[in-house]
């Protein structure tokens, strides 16, 4: 068993939420969407993205707020995604026409709409003024060009996107480009009475710490203010998105990365790095740390600033995860122990993290159930790349896995199922099969985008 360990990652366990654990206790379920797709396939259970979506309005409420909660909708293309986030109060951020009409055909109005991205094109921010879609816009150029699709009767709504001191970042603008923007602004019409409308200040930043945010938000209040005497009607801050998502346990993480080395891994291979697959305070909670910093929340209240956040992960937290059939399985060996190398039946395609330097990490589950002997094994694709694999690391699987054997990827809407997806080699692209709870038992439709 010592040496087994050796060869062998040691396991990470996702976090499941009550219709996965359903799913697997199913005997006939998943074996039977399986059968009817006859290759890889996503599952979405969009009541998940509704608890999710009020985890972060009730912390908003908890810290007397207001607040407002729009999806980053890069995170995932799915129908029934957009669909909850309108029957959730939950507006969308996108940043492409097709998005755009992605969010409006799943029924979230056009003033619920945030439309961010870098030099956005005249057909989107011409969609967006009429919609009346709040604008972040990221340069001057852009505000120009946004200026000719604007009149007093059908003006835009905008944030200007600042970048942030110091940072290296592509997205937003600089000091001495805000101060020009707002001038552009005040110079379009009467203040008060313009085609623009200056409603406040947005910025995004990449990494997940709270502090930097609270931090950047106290600075766009002060912006806000500033805007307020020149007579700008700038009431809203957005803080983008970065809001964690816990994906397994404390121990079995810290077990992970304390120890990680290429002898767990197929090939030797090697990762620089990881997203950090445990968060302790993750999204809702990680919103009310940012909230409590400095007494933000008392300063927003204070101002009369409604606080936007656009997280695209965390609403997708445990509300779908991948299937794929084993295809074929080796046994190869290191240092004299055996372990498996599966083929699976899509590609990495399909799990995008592969596709970043680095790995997805939540165990997949191997289903059905049944007894056997722990078994470290690796996952490959169904293609000729030798780099294409779902999982590198040798996972302690509890048996052996057989031809016919499905294995689920767990908690992969957020990112992982479809951002990077191709029809490589001509494989079909997996679908995605939404799940509704009809009381007694799970059924099954497929997702209308
Ligand atoms: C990608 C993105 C988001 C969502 O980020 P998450 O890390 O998924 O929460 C929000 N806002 C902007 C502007 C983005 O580019």
């Amino acid at each position: 068993m010592q040496g087994l360990l050796s060869i062998c990652a040691p396991a990470l366990p996702a976090h499941t939420d009550d219709w996965e654990r359903r799913l697997l206790a199913d005997p006939n379920l998943l074996g039977d969407i399986a059968f009817a797709i006859g290759g890889p396939f996503h599952v979405m259970y969009p009541p998940r993205v509704a608890v999710n979506i009020n985890g972060f309005q009730r912390a908003f409420e908890r810290a007397g707020v207001d607040g407002v909660v729009y999806f980053g909708k890069k995170a995932n293309k799915a129908a029934c995604v957009a669909r909850a986030c309108a029957e959730n109060g939950a507006g969308v951020d996108v940043s492409s026409v097709g998005e755009l009409n992605a969010a409006l055909s799943q029924g979230v109005r056009g003033d619920e709409l945030m439309v961010t991205g870098p030099a956005k094109s005249d057909d989107l921010l011409w969609l967006a003024v009429r919609h009346r879609a709040l604008i972040a816009v990221d340069s001057l150029d852009e505000l120009d060009r946004l200026a000719a699709f604007t009149t007093p009767a059908a003006a835009a709504r905008v944030l200007l996107r600042v970048l942030p001191n110091g940072s290296a970042s592509r997205f937003g603008m600089t000091a001495g480009e805000l101060d020009r923007a707002i001038s552009v602004i005040g110079a379009s019409g009467t203040v008060g009475h313009e085609s623009i409308r200056l409603q406040g200040f947005s910025f995004h930043l990449s990494g997940y710490d709270a502090v930097a945010r609270a931090e950047q938000a106290d600075k766009l209040i002060t912006r806000c203010l500033d805007a307020r005497t020149l007579g700008h009607p700038a009431g809203t801050i957005s803080i983008g998105g970065g809001f964690g998502v816990d994906y397994v346990p404390a121990s079995a993480w810290s077990e992970f990365s304390d120890h990680a080395n290429g002898q767990w891994f197929h090939a030797g291979k090697s990762f620089d790095s990881y997203y950090p697959y445990h968060f302790p305070a993750p999204g809702p909670a990680m919103l009310t740390t940012v909230l409590e910093h400095n007494a933000l929340a008392e300063r927003l209240r204070d101002n009369d600033i409604r606080l936007a956040v656009e997280p695209g992960r965390a609403l997708l937290d445990r509300a779908g995860s991948s299937v794929f059939r084993v295809q074929g399985s080796k046994t190869r060996h290191i240092d004299g122990h055996p372990y498996r190398l599966l083929t699976v039946d899509g590609t990495s395609l399909s799990l995008s993290e592969q596709w970043f330097d680095s790995e997805y990490l939540p165990d997949p589950i191997l289903w059905p159930p049944r007894p056997g002997e722990l078994t470290p094994t690796c996952v490959g694709a169904a293609s000729c790349l030798e780099s294409d694999m779902l999982s590198w690391r040798r996972i302690p699987l509890p048996r052996r896995a057989e031809v016919g054997d499905l294995l689920i990827y767990p908690n992969t809407a957020g990112y992982q199922m479809d951002s990077n997806e191709s029809a490589f080699h001509e494989l079909p692209i997996p679908p995605k099969v939404v799940l509704h709870d009809t009381g007694d038992r799970l059924r099954w439709t497929l997702d209308a985008g």
